[in-house]
């Protein structure tokens, strides 16, 4: 039987992000047991697929008691089907290791240059490119800021810096401080974006001292956060996302469209209006990346498009996001 999950069963109250992001659940049998599905544990593949199974506690609690096909779960659980070797998911399938610029630095699109500011995430997404990248070597974090900030610095054409990673904000806000004084001497650097799952996945980091940081940074201010479902959303997270736009910055979301988990008409309308009811705007819905171990995720591109069609009819404009997918050397996220 389906039960609502009761208010935070796992996560303790007012506890330090860096407490939290070290107490997430890492086992995927002590994940089925408190969701009421120990009994599924013989259908785990073996050895976490090669990707360890990574989830925070307050995103287990907003997951529905014995549901097997919960979307959230879905998104963080190691499953059988990862093991297929599918033709045409391989391991660099967005083309990010011809377009490295500098270490940590991917510059594809103009104007706009990307840094790898940490490798770390909260949460481990089974769907994610990351399963795959050499992190070891691309994380700007491990010592590195100064050569990337040295190439932001010698091109001219770069207005927009966009921290990524991994989760930037996987990050001390003391690291932040540093990358961001070195920023606000460039000046031809107008923009900072964030994309980052924790506000989402850990509300917590959203805390005092991250948010002054941010309401004191000279520049103008973009955060996109990642949220697929909105089920995903909660008191928490709503707390920081009006945190987040308390500091002046423009809060928007990407999703990535899952089958299974977000593939429906009413499920992605819902998520529209969950952000839009937080403060955030959508901005894009990508087709899944074609990374090894993710091919059960993928929609095909026809029904992505009977989906968006779905959406326009059903919302105001500025809750359609964008059907983009990301091709290596395009100049732009394509259009669906
Ligand atoms: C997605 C991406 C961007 C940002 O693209 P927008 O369309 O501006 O959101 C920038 N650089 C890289 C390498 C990217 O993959
Ligand atoms: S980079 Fe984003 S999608 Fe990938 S595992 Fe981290 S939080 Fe999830």
């Amino acid at each position: 039987m389906i039960t609502a999950s009761p208010a935070a069963r796992l996560s303790p109250p007012g506890a330090d992000w860096r407490e939290l992001w070290r107490s997430a659940v890492t086992d995927p049998r002590e994940l089925l047991e408190t969701v009421g599905l120990g009994h599924l544990a013989d259908r785990l593949p073996p050895d976490d697929a090669g990707f360890a199974l990574r989830v925070p506690r307050g995103f287990v609690d907003r997951m529905r008691v014995g549901d097997p096909q919960d979307p959230l779960l879905l998104q963080v659980l190691p499953q059988l089907a990862e093991l297929d070797q599918v033709t045409g998911f391989g391991t660099d399938a967005v083309g990010d290791m011809a377009a490295r610029t500098a270490q940590g630095v991917l510059h594809k699109y103009q104007g706009r240059a990307l840094l790898i500011a940490s490798g770390s995430c909260a949460v481990n997404c089974r769907y994610c490119f990351r399963r795959h990248f050499p992190y070891g070597e691309e994380m700007a974090a491990a010592g590195q800021w100064r050569k990337a900030l040295e190439h932001v610095r010698q091109d001219a054409s770069i207005s927009e810096l966009i921290l990524s990673g991994g989760d930037p904000l996987a990050l001390a806000t003391a690291k932040l401080e540093e990358l961001s004084q070195g920023l606000a001497a460039i000046p031809h650097v107008t923009r900072l974006r964030i994309h980052t799952r924790l506000p989402v996945v850990l509300p917590e980091r959203i805390d005092e001292a991250f948010q002054n940081w941010l309401t004191r940074l000279p520049l103008q201010k973009v955060v996109v956060l990642h949220a697929n479902h909105a089920n995903e959303f909660d008191a928490k997270v709503d707390a920081a996302c009006t945190r987040l736009r308390e500091t002046g910055t423009t809060v928007l979301n990407q999703a990535v469209l899952l089958r299974g988990i977000n593939d429906d008409a009413e499920t992605l309308e819902a998520l529209s209006e969950r952000l839009f009811a937080a403060g955030v705007l959508p901005y894009y819905l990508h087709q899944l990346d074609r990374v090894q171990g993710a091919a059960h995720f993928e929609v095909s591109d026809e029904r992505a498009l009977e989906l968006l069609d779905a959406l326009r009819r059903r919302l105001p404009g500025y809750l359609v996001p964008k059907l983009v997918r990301e091709v290596g050397g395009d100049a732009s996220k394509r259009p669906l």
